[in-house]
Parts: structure tokens; sequence; C-alpha cells
């Protein structure tokens, strides 16, 4: 069953604080204020949400994949306590250096959610703040929105809105 409107979201400085020394743990993990109102409104239009995240923090041997996993299941029963729904989260654990195809603007993990959810890209927005999702989002030819870091996607629901929605 193919899914309809997919909403590809990046996750630092998109659904929490960005730190430039990386989230370490459950602790340093802040939501974004209005973060939830934003994801339930777009849930609401019928829109699926799927994150894409870069992880090197893995890799560099800074945290255990173990416990970025326990990061992100904090983060997502916080989400779903708070009436939301993210589909999916697909992460690249790989340092720069390893030229792995999944991290961004490369676009393995976003060839893998559509194999996995059979996603029309021409039916997909990617919303991030770095201009490595916005490549990844042009080299897959789906559309992006670059918004500011730790900026609020509850501003730009009406533009997603317009966007699958015209
Ligand atoms: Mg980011
Ligand atoms: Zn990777």
């Amino acid at each position: 069953m193919a899914m309809k409107q997919i909403l590809f979201l990046d996750r630092d400085g998109v659904i929490n604080e960005k730190r430039n020394d990386y989230v370490k743990s459950v602790n340093e993990f802040k939501f974004l204020p209005n973060i939830f109102d934003a994801l339930k409104k777009i849930n609401d239009l019928g829109i699926s949400i799927i994150i894409i995240t870069n992880q090197s923090i893995v890799n560099r041997k800074i945290i255990s994949e173990n416990q970025l996993k326990g990061i992100h299941d904090y983060m997502l029963k916080t989400i779903e306590k708070n009436s939301c729904k993210i589909t999916k989260i697909y992460y690249c654990p790989h340092h720069p250096d390893e030229k792995c195809n999944c991290r961004k603007p490369n676009t393995g993990m976003i060839e893998q959610a559509v194999k996995d959810f059979k996603i029309d890209v021409s039916n997909a927005l990617l919303i991030g703040d770095s201009n490595s999702d916005i490549h990844a989002a042009d080299k897959m030819k789906m559309k992006s929105i670059k918004m500011k870091t730790d900026g609020n996607l509850n501003d730009l629901v009406e533009e997603i809105k317009g966007i699958f929605f015209k």
C-alpha cells in the first residue's frame, strides 16, 4: 500500500535543539518550542512523517548505537505522549570519512524509505536546516524547505499544507 503524503524531517535543529558537541544523552535532547503543535497539525493533515538524520556521533565513538537508540526511544515516546506520530526514523551512524551512501547529502536513507514505504517522491517534501538536507532532496528531485536552525516548524505548517494540497 503506497502512502500518500510524506514529510521527511531532519532531526537536529528541526525537532530538537542542535548542539555543536552532539546530543549525547536524553538530558541533552531538548525539544524545540511548539514542535508538538507542529507535528500534530501535520499529522492531522494526513501527512506521514519520517525522520532522516546524520548521526556520525556513533562512528565517532562518542556514544554507542544502543545509546542513540535510547535517545530515539525517548524522543518517540515523548512525541507519542503528545499525541503525535512519527512513522519511522532512519539514521546514518557513519563517519564522513567512510563515504557511505546514507550520510546526507547522499540519498541512501531516503531511497531506503522510498523502498520500505513505496513513496512517490513527487508527493513528498523534505525539511531540514542544513545545505546537506536540501542537496539530498535535490538529488531525489524532491521538494524541500530549508528552515532556520532551531527555528519554528509551526511557522511552516501553512506552507507545507500549500505544497501538498494546492
Ligand atoms: Mg539539522
Ligand atoms: Zn551512512
